[in-house]
């Protein structure tokens, strides 16, 4: 049997992933990405002696990251170590009430009975449910993919008997009464861009997800994790082409045939998988095809995640009374998280993920001083028609006094080093249709089968990994969905 030459478009986690499945199984890869570094949202600034992680810091179930590595008989540790995070994270309200969201079961329950003495029970009943669904959700449904409705259909009995018609807060007000801890249990579906309020309650599992397999933090930050990743796959004799955005994927006898880069070259695949955005993919590089056009035009009727507005700055001290992942809740929830979700300004008030590495590891700042980014969930380019050129500067001169008054005193005076990022630069910088931060939204309508498949209904050979397609965003989400996809390419190159 002659070997199998696959291609992998885009150098996020899910292609990472993808293409190490790949080269394991013996096809022949090679992965091209259109930066001049690896990663996507995973990628790394250094400014000033500072490293900043541009985006996901949160890693949670380490095994579906472990088995990239058994794979091929390799360890992980020989390439990337983790950390874990105490407290997972600690969540702060304006009000002064602070919640330290851990793995400790003992000091969940006393802080919740310090709080709302009646919730400690409906807390453990949400815990069982979360865990219920992480068994059904995750575990049983994560990796494999949704490629016929009949799929769909075998698992309508769990989604009904599980509520996922209900949001996840919807659900968790069902089980706690108090409001801080409402949102202390509801706030996760955001980090894989859902609005608590309206995404499906299987993403209540995020809950069960962290208690389980525990908070991580790569050494040497999120950056050094997507380098033990590309080594990997070299080191299985794999091809990482950076700098190599791929303009187009050719077609021939209905089946994709070779991609074309930006530069002219071209080169043959007998399967091609795109980590690219889902509708760029589409939209872009099927230009010109049936195909092309009919997913074009049925991807921009679907409901796109929110965009994020991230600041990094480095400060010239340290700061170890802050928590590593610390959520900066604002005075409103709903109607804030609802503004984000559907109206076209942006907000006066904001809520915040604050993330303060320095407090974990050294090495990320020079010595004596702390490295930081800090994120605000904003309307993508299709909800607010924002000129984030004029706003950037002054939304991010706002956040960072609002950090500098209520949370890092000093702040201002010993800023030593800061830049930003926008919707424009997720839409310019990543390809991301209306620059948001997480793709096709988690809702229930845009879920499994009805989410973009991992393969291509109608182009055989054309596969889809990352946040666009099953299961979605995340870290785990994109992971799991290169193990559904790898799965179908294996399988076929074997055929
Ligand atoms: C600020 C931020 C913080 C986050 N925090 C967390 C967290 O703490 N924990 C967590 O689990 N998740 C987090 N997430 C979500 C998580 O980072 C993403 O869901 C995940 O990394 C997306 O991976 P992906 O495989 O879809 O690829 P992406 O990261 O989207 O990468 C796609 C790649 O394709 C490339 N590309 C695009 N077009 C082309 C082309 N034409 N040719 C070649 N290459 C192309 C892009 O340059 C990019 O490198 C966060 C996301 C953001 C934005």
């Amino acid at each position: 049997m002659t070997t199998k030459k696959a291609a992998v478009i885009g150098a996020g986690l899910g292609g990472l992933a993808l293409a190490i499945r790949l080269q394991s199984a013996g096809i022949q890869t090679v992965l091209y990405e259109k930066r001049d570094k690896p990663g996507g949202r995973a990628y790394v600034y250094e400014q000033d002696g500072f490293t900043f992680d541009a985006g996901p810091t949160v890693i949670t179930d380490p095994d579906c990251l472990q088995q990239l590595w058994t794979l091929s008989g390799r360890d992980m540790a020989d390439y990337v170590t983790l950390l874990p995070v105490h407290p997972f994270y600690r969540l702060c309200w304006e009000d002064g009430y602070e919640f330290d969201y851990a793995d400790d079961q003992d000091a969940i329950d006393r802080q919740i009975a310090e709080k709302s003495p009646a919730d400690v029970e409906g807390y453990r009943r949400f815990l069982a449910y979360s865990k219920e669904v992480y068994r059904e959700g995750y575990e049983k449904l994560g990796t494999v993919p949704f490629l016929n409705f009949w799929s769909m259909v075998k698992v309508a009995p769990q989604l009904i008997r599980l509520e996922s018609h209900r949001s996840v807060y919807s659900k968790v007000a069902q089980f706690i009464k108090d409001e801080h801890l409402r949102q202390a249990f509801s706030f996760h579906s955001l980090l894989v861009g859902g609005n608590p309020f309206q995404t499906s309650s299987i993403y209540a599992l995020i809950h069960a997800l962290e208690r389980q397999g525990g908070v991580w933090f790569a050494k040497g930050g999120t950056g050094a994790l997507v380098r033990g990743m590309v080594r990997l796959f070299e080191d299985l004799g794999g091809q990482v082409k950076l700098n190599a955005a791929v303009d187009q994927v050719t077609m021939s006898g209905g089946k994709a045939d070779a991609v074309v880069l930006r530069d002219g070259t071209s080169e043959r695949f007998d399967m091609v998988a795109s980590n690219a955005d889902v509708v760029h993919t589409y939209k872009h590089m099927l230009r010109g095809t049936e195909r092309g056009t009919a997913m074009t035009k049925s991807l921009e009727k679907k409901r796109h995640s929110m965009s994020l507005f991230v600041v990094y700055f480095g400060l010239k001290k340290k700061h170890p009374e802050l928590k590593h992942h610390m959520v900066l809740f604002g005075p409103r929830y709903r109607e804030l998280v609802t503004e984000i979700f559907g109206t076209a300004k942006l907000a006066d008030d904001f809520s915040l993920y604050l993330h303060a590495p320095s407090v974990t590891d050294d090495s990320l700042a020079p010595g004596g001083s702390s490295a930081y980014y800090v994120l605000s969930p904003v309307p993508h380019l299709g909800t607010a028609d924002i000129d984030w050129e004029i706003e950037g500067p002054k939304y991010r001169d706002k956040i960072l006094r609002y950090l500098n008054d209520r949370y890092i005193p000093g702040l201002l005076d010993d800023l030593v080093t800061v830049r930003h990022f926008t919707p424009f630069d997720f839409r310019d910088e990543l390809n991301a249709h209306l620059g948001s931060a997480f793709s096709v939204e988690p809702i229930l309508t845009q879920s499994a089968w009805f989410r973009p498949h991992n393969r291509d209904d109608v182009v055989s050979n054309l596969y889809i990994v990352g946040a666009g397609t099953h299961p979605g965003a995340g870290i785990p989400g994109v992971v799991g969905s290169a193990k559904a996809t790898a799965g179908l390419m294996i399988e076929a190159a074997s055929a």
